[in-house]
C-alpha cells in the first residue's frame, strides 16, 4: 500500500508518524493509499526548517520572489491536467472540474506575479523640516494554513502564493482526505526554484492541526472547513495572539424572482447545485422562489436533475462523481430521509440512483426537495452534497429576510430582469459575496473572498489585497537626515512645523 508522505525542508518525508489514514477512490470506495500522519515533533520540523528558510527568503527582492512564482506559474501551466488526475482520484470530482479547480488556483499565482507593484509603500516628504516618512509592509514570518477536503489545490492556492511571495514562509496541512494534490504542488514549487523549506506539507489531523496554532514561532494560521472547526480554530489561534483568519461553511441562496428567465435560471442552477456533487462552498443549496415563479421552476429543475449523467471522474461523460467519503454519503441520505420526514416534497431522489459497476462507491444523484421549511434539517444544515432545496417566499422582501436570518453568509444570488431590483437586493443582503444573474459568485484572485457571519471568523478574506495585507505588517520609519547636533524638540509632543 502507498503510504503518502510529508514535504519538510524540500525533502518528502514518512516524519515520525506512527499513525496513517485511509485515502480512497470514491468511486469504487477502495482504499487506494494510506497517509501518514503528523505528530507534534513532524510540525516542529516544519515549523523549524520554514523559520530557517525563513531568514533569507524575507531579503530576496519582491522582483526576485516574483520571478519564482512565474516559473511555477508555467509549470503549473503545463501540469494542469496531472494535477487535474491528482485531485480527482482522491475527492473523485470530474477532470473537467478538477482543471477548472486548477485555473482558479493558478489565477492566485498570477496575482502574486504582479507583488513588486502591490507591495510598493508610501513616502510623504517633508512631514516637517527636514523629516521624511515612508510606511511599507513587511512579512509576519512563519505562516499556516489548514484545509479542507474540497478543493486541494485551489483553496490552499489562495493562501500560500500571498504568503510566500511577500517574504514569508509556509507550512500547509491539508486535509487526510486528499493529501496527494500538495505533494505535487511541493514538486512543482522545487522545480520552480523555490528554495527548501519555504513550502513545507505536513499531513495530519486534528493533532497536526493543534500542534500548529499553539507553535510559538507561528505568526498566523489561515483555515478554510467548516463552520465548527473554524471557530475553534479562531478562537484557540486568536487565544495565543496569532493573526487569524478562519472560512466555514455555508448556506448559499439564490433568490428567483417572477422576472428572470426561467430557461437559464433553471440551467445555472443545475451547475451550481450539481457540480462536484454540491461539494463546493459556494454551491446553491437553496433555491429562494419567489411568487408564482415556484412551479415552473421546480418542474425545469426536476427534469434538469433527473438529467445529470453521474459516473467515475475516469468516464469522460461523467458530469457529476461520487461524495468523497461513506460517511459524507450516510449524511447526505439522512438528510433526504429526514426531509421527507419533515412535510417536504423530494421531488428527484438521488438515493435512488445506481452507477453500474459502482456498488461499493460513494455515489448520491443529484435530488431536489420542495416546499422546504426554514425549521427544517435539510434548510438549517450545511449538507454538502448535490441536494438542492427550495423554499417558497411571497415577496422580494420575505426573500431577503430569509438569507438575512441565516447564520451563514458566504454566497448568494439573485436571478431578475430588474436593475432595480438586483441594486436593493446586493445592498440589503447580509453576504459576503452577491451574485446578480451570476449562480456562483466567487471572486477572481485580484478581488477578496470571504464570507460574512458563520462563514467568516476574523476580518480578512483571502487573496487580493486582503491577502496581502493579511500576511504583510505595516511599519513606518519617520527620518532626519543630516543630522545636523540641533535638538528640534522641548518637552512638548513634536507637531509638524
Ligand atoms: P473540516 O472542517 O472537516 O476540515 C477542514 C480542516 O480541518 C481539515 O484539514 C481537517 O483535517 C481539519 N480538522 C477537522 N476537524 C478538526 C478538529 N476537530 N480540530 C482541528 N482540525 C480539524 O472541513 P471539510 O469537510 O474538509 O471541508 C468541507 C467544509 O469546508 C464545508 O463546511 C465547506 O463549506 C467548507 N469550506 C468553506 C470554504 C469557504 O470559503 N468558506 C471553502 C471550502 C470549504
Amino acid at each position: 500500500m502507498r503510504t503518502i508522505e510529508h514535504w519538510i525542508d524540500g525533502v518528502a518525508t514518512p516524519g515520525q508518524s506512527i499513525r496513517t489514514s485511509p485515502v480512497f477512490d470514491p468511486a469504487t470506495g477502495e482504499t487506494v493509499a494510506a497517509v501518514g500522519l503528523s505528530e507534534p515533533a513532524d510540525v516542529e520540523a516544519a515549523v523549524l526548517a520554514a523559520a530557517k528558510a525563513g531568514q533569507s527568503w524575507c531579503e530576496q527582492s519582491p522582483v526576485a520572489r516574483a520571478r519564482v512564482f512565474f516559473a511555477f506559474r508555467q509549470l503549473l501551466h503545463a501540469r494542469a491536467d496531472e494535477l487535474a488526475a491528482t485531485i480527482s482520484a482522491e475527492h473523485g470530482k470530474t477532470l473537467a472540474d478538477a482543471r477548472g479547480e486548477v485555473q482558479r488556483g493558478l489565477e492566485v499565482v498570477e496575482f502574486a506575479c504582479g507583488i513588486p507593484h502591490l507591495a510598493k509603500g508610501e513616502y510623504s516628504d517633508t512631514v516637517a523640516g527636514g523629516v521624511d516618512a515612508y510606511s511599507w509592509r513587511q512579512p509576519l514570518g512563519v505562516v499556516a494554513g489548514i484545509t479542507p477536503f474540497n478543493f486541494p489545490v485551489m483553496v490552499p492556492m489562495w493562501m500560500h502564493p500571498i504568503a510566500i511571495v511577500t517574504g514569508n514562509t509556509f507550512v500547509l496541512k491539508p486535509s487526510e482526505l486528499d493529501p496527494s494534490a500538495s505533494l505535487l504542488v511541493a514538486r512543482l514549487y522545487a522545480e520552480a526554484g523555490l528554495p527548501a523549506g519555504v513550502f513545507n506539507v505536513v499531513q495530519g489531523d486534528r493533532v497536526a492541526v493543534e500542534a500548529i496554532i499553539d507553535h510559538p514561532d507561528v505568526a498566523a494560521v489561515s483555515f478554510v472547513g467548516s463552520t465548527a472547526v473554524a471557530r475553534l480554530v479562531h478562537r484557540r489561534a486568536s487565544a495565543t495572539g496569532k493573526r487569524v483568519q478562519a472560512l466555514g461553511g455555508a448556506k448559499n441562496h439564490a433568490v428567483v424572482l417572477p422576472d428572470a428567465d426561467l430557461d437559464l435560471v433553471a440551467a445555472e442552477l443545475t451547475g451550481a447545485a450539481y457540480g462536484s456533487a454540491g461539494q463546493r462552498c459556494m454551491a446553491v443549496s437553496v433555491v429562494v422562489a419567489v411568487g408564482e415563479v415556484a412551479d415552473p421552476l421546480v418542474a425545469r429543475l426536476a427534469e434538469r436533475a433527473a438529467a445529470v449523467r453521474v459516473g467515475p471522474a475516469s468516464d469522460p461523460a461523467s458530469e457529476m462523481g461520487p461524495l468523497v467519503s461513506a460517511a459524507a454519503l450516510q449524511r447526505v441520505h439522512g438528510y433526504l430521509a429526514g426531509a421527507a420526514g419533515a412535510g417536504a416534497r423530494v421531488m428527484v431522489d438521488g438515493r435512488e440512483l445506481t452507477v453500474p459497476g459502482r456498488g461499493r462507491g460513494f455515489f448520491v444523484g443529484p435530488s431536489l426537495v420542495d416546499h422546504v421549511s426554514s425549521t427544517a434539517a435539510v434548510y438549517t444544515d450545511e449538507v454538502f452534497g448535490p441536494v438542492l432545496a427550495v423554499v417558497r417566499v411571497a415577496s422580494l422582501t420575505e426573500a431577503i429576510d430569509l438569507v438575512n436570518a441565516n447564520p451563514y453568509g458566504n454566497g448568494v444570488a439573485v436571478f431578475t430582469g430588474s436593475g432595480a431590483t438586483a441594486r436593493r437586493f446586493a445592498r440589503q443582503v447580509r453576504v459576503g459575496m452577491v451574485g446578480i444573474n451570476v449562480p456562483i459568485p466567487v471572486p477572481m484572485a485580484f478581488h477578496s473572498f470571504g464570507g460574512w457571519k458563520d462563514s467568516l471568523f476574523g476580518d480578512s478574506g483571502v487573496h487580493g489585497m486582503e491577502g496581502v495585507r493579511f500576511y504583510t505588517r505595516a511599519k513606518t520609519v519617520t527620518a532626519r537626515w543630516p543630522l545636523d547636533g540641533v535638538a528640534r524638540t522641548g518637552l512638548h509632543f513634536p507637531v509638524a512645523r
